[in-house]
């Protein structure tokens, strides 16, 4: 598990980019999201996980 790379989405570079410091959340609605910050810029995002299993 350690390189499981992690990508979201980030509004600020409007590209894909890796994910750093990540931390698993679950939204209000029940549905588990991942938290982190832009590895290229650093500013924080979010990406909703597909429930699997
Ligand atoms: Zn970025």
């Amino acid at each position: 598990m350690s390189d499981d790379q992690v990508t979201g989405w980030c509004m600020k570079c409007k590209a894909t980019c890796p994910m750093v410091d990540t931390t698993e959340v679950k939204m209000k609605n029940g549905r588990p999201a991942m938290k982190g910050s832009c590895g290229t810029c650093g500013c924080g995002m979010y990406k909703i996980l597909s429930t699997k299993k």
